[in-house]
């Protein structure tokens, strides 16, 4: 993300993505303006912190007009760096990893997975979902002509740790770890946690110990 994030809290910046996912769709609609109140509705954050959110970035919607969704739109382009597209490399061509190259989540979206590693020989130097597997070894001459920023984790817990060092060696910045692994890595490099078995527990138990009024 370009924007200071001194100026902006990191809980805003989080939210970004998902305004941005709502604002194209308006825009696409040709809906030129909406309110925090219809915002609000569609990405279920309420409607005070999204005035507060937008006013980080200037963005403040009139009374009775709401907020411009062009001008949001192109807001939010730069903010992300959506103008570019941000190469990410998929480690561990598995199940989950293989889902994820045959998802193509970059439809649209300006993050493309660009290569993808591993250590069976079985899945290396095949094609899948468009995305050519390599060895492990690989990744740091794949790295010098396909310069991703990101890495999507998705090996087995017990080869995690020794798969982040490569990232890391690799020179890749930041880290989308789907194992359950907590894992060591240096003070420049973000690591963010996708661990879909906490998130089910956690869903489940919020819904026993805060059930929503029916
Ligand atoms: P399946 O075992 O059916 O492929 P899975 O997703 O449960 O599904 P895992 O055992 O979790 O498989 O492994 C995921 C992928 O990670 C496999 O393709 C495996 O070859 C790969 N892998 C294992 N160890 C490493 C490693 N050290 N570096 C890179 N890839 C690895």
């Amino acid at each position: 993300m370009n924007i200071d994030e001194q100026k902006i809290p990191q809980a805003t910046a989080k939210r970004l993505p998902l305004y941005y996912r709502f604002l194209e769709h308006l825009h696409a609609t040709g809906k030129q303006r909406v309110s925090s109140t219809e915002l609000s509705d569609a990405v279920k954050v309420d409607s005070a912190t999204i005035r507060r959110d937008f006013s980080y970035f200037g963005a403040l919607g009139k009374k009775g007009y709401g907020y411009n969704v062009h001008y949001l739109l192109s807001f939010f382009r730069k903010t992300l760096n959506q103008e570019e597209v941000t190469k990410v490399f998929l480690i561990g061509v598995g199940n989950l990893g293989t889902a994820l190259l045959k998802y193509n989540f970059s439809k649209g979206e300006n993050t493309q997975i660009v290569a993808a590693f591993d250590i069976d020989s079985r899945v290396i130097g095949k094609e899948i979902g468009g995305v050519e597997v390599y060895h492990m070894n690989e990744m740091q001459s794949v790295k010098k002509s396909n310069d991703a920023a990101v890495a999507i984790l998705t090996v087995p817990s017990s080869a995690a740790q020794e798969s982040a060092e490569k990232i890391v060696e690799a020179g890749v910045k930041g880290i989308l770890n789907f194992t359950p692994a907590r894992l060591t890595i240096p003070d420049h490099v973000r690591i963010h946690h996708i661990d879909l078995s906490v998130e089910l527990q956690t869903l489940v138990y919020f819904l026993k110990n805060y059930p929503l009024p029916t």
